[in-house]
């Protein structure tokens, strides 16, 4: 801890030490946490308030595991802290949370703990669900944090200062547009699984609007910390845009950050200019890249001064001929495409709205301009699939392939497979996941004929990995008595799965109920107590789009107002 925090370099001035102590953790390592920009942004919020003292900690480095977690910055025991936050991103942290507060001595479960330091939750995981984990924490705060953040410390403060107690400081805070507190909701479950009923008791409705900034330039959102350790320690993160125009019917991040926001040109540039005084690769950071008013004159920009562009990924219909040639002159080995499906067919029910003769189009210009690798994305298991539609894969990659080939170069691709797991807030939220025994069958075709392709990788994730996150991503708050059960299995996920398909507990948990199973249009989701501005009647007419293979257009923000986000 000690080098890591000496090569560390602050591009923010902390206030200095506050008399209120926030731990902010991030529930995986060191590298993963650092890598993280919303991580580093609440990091920065929290430490430049004039009343907070913030330090961080993050899931000990497996040569540490077992050992007590304590602060990154001055070995404090996290229960020292008033407010431990978690910032979590991805839903597969939700284990490493109960990992983390058991080394940190802090009973996990929230009925349990009676007092200690007032546990916070936050990030994109929980804006989609936090149910899954709503047993574990005393509030969370759902949406993005630059305003929220702000308007909490401001609550908690005044509350604190007022002599509140722990009981009215929660009440306070409470009153906080996106703030969640899990315990004022008891909810009953049918003889089949599902939820019968949930009653809330507290001042409101009950339902949570998640926050939302509208304008990204009041903010710069950028790598605030740098660290040498962190994975893409080499580069500068600038974040290009928030949200997805294109619709794919299967992506959390284009429902959940809707509607589309850019950053403008001119800030852009300006975060740039400073990563560039920083570091020579700038990675841009966002849902798509290729769509960002500006970006290729950006990466030409980039490359003016001799440095790199790394774009997150690109939308091959949306590439111009000029941004492949600024990502090729800056000396981009290797750029990330997402067809997402190998059949035209395919890419119609995921509402990808890309053709064949625009990937490869896509394809010829990058090769043309001297990129030598393409990692291309794409998932199998989605509704309607078929083994032609996997066969697709075969055939795009192999004529994608053949550009690469032409050159004559030593060329490479790189095919990343993710099996399909429905995401809450999406037209797919309702939709099963496939049967782990056919996926692996469709799964062994697939590599067995992309073995045969000169000069192509194939990474899958494996369905076992999917259907488990699929269970985080869709439970409810049953998933955190797993959880606890995995965390005694010493992070044996399988095994517990397994055991758990078999004789499910008593209160009727079996993983396959929330991974499986097609949820019911009328059934009650475990997130429907959260309003994301998303209609779900819109929502479902999405789903039945699908099914029609029917493309949606596009968003045009400043028309359309069919979701409900505009
Ligand atoms: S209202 Fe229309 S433009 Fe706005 S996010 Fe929804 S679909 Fe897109």
């Amino acid at each position: 801890m000690q080098r890591r925090r000496a090569e560390e370099r602050f591009l923010f001035t902390p206030s200095g030490g506050g008399d209120v102590s926030v731990c902010l953790v991030y529930p995986n390592t060191y590298a993963v946490g650092m890598a993280n920009l919303g991580f580093q942004s609440v990091f920065e919020i929290l430490s430049t308030h004039p009343r907070v003292h913030c330090e961080r900690a993050f899931l000990p480095d497996a040569d540490q595991r077992g050992s007590e977690v304590v602060s990154f910055e001055s070995g404090r025991r996290l229960r020292d802290f008033e407010i431990v936050a978690f910032s979590i991103s991805f839903e597969t942290d939700y284990l490493h949370v109960v990992d983390i507060l058991a080394g940190a001595g802090i009973p996990a479960l929230r009925a349990e703990r009676g007092g200690g330091p007032l546990l916070l939750c936050g990030g994109p995981a929980t804006f989609l669900n936090p149910e899954p984990i709503a047993d574990f924490f005393d509030l969370f705060l759902i949406g993005e944090g630059e305003d929220m953040i702000p308007e909490f410390l401001a609550r908690y403060v005044d509350a604190r200062d007022a002599g509140g107690g722990r009981d009215g400081v929660l009440d306070a805070v409470a009153d906080v547009g996106g703030a969640y507190r899990p315990d004022r909701y008891a909810i009953t479950y049918a003889g089949d699984g599902t939820i019968e009923s949930v009653a809330y008791s507290g001042p409101g409705s009950g339902v949570v609007t998640r926050r939302l900034i509208a304008d990204l330039d009041r903010f710069t959102t950028a790598s605030k910390v740098l660290a040498p350790d962190a994975v893409f320690g080499d580069m500068y993160l600038v974040e290009a845009s928030r949200g997805c125009e294109w619709g794919c019917r299967f992506c959390a991040a284009g429902y959940m950050y809707r509607p589309i926001r850019h950053r403008s040109p001119e800030t852009l540039r300006a975060a740039v200019e400073e990563g560039l005084a920083e570091r020579s690769t700038i990675g841009l950071v966002g849902a798509e890249m290729a769509s960002v008013p500006g970006v290729a004159e950006l990466c030409e920009f980039v490359a003016d001064r001799g440095g790199r562009a790394s774009p997150s990924s690109l939308k091959a219909d949306v590439l111009t001929h000029r941004l492949a040639r600024a990502l090729g002159r800056s000396a981009n080995q290797s750029v990330t495409v997402a067809p997402e499906a190998g059949s035209e067919r395919m890419r119609r029910v995921i509402n990808k709205n890309l053709t064949e003769p625009e990937i490869l189009r896509a394809a010829d210009w990058l090769v043309g301009a001297g990129v030598r690798a393409m990692k291309l994305y794409f998932m199998i298991g989605l509704p309607t699939e078929t083994h032609a539609d996997v066969e697709g894969i075969v055939e795009l990659t192999q004529r994608i392939g053949e550009r690469f080939q032409r050159e004559g170069r030593v060329q490479q691709i790189r095919l990343s497979v993710n099996p399909f797991g429905p995401k809450p807030w999406t037209p797919f939220q309702w939709e099963p996941m496939e049967d782990l025994r056919s996926l692996k069958t469709k799964i062994g075709g697939l590599k067995r004929a992309i073995g045969r392709l000169r000069g192509v990788d194939i990474d899958v994730e494996s369905p076992r990995e999917a259907y488990y996150a699929t269970v985080l991503s869709r439970g409810d708050r049953r998933v955190s008595r797993f959880l606890l059960a995995v965390h005694a299995a010493e992070g044996d996920w399988w095994s517990v799965l397994r055991a758990w398909e078999r004789e499910p507990p008593a209160d009727g948990f079996d993983p396959r109920i929330f991974s499986h199973r097609p949820y019911a249009s009328d059934e009650i989701l475990p997130w429907d107590f959260l309003d994301h501005s998303l209609h779900k009647r819109f929502l479902w007419v999405e789903r039945e789009r699908a099914r029609e293979e029917r493309q949606t257009m596009p968003c045009d923000v400043t028309t359309c107002r069919v979701c409900g986000a505009c």
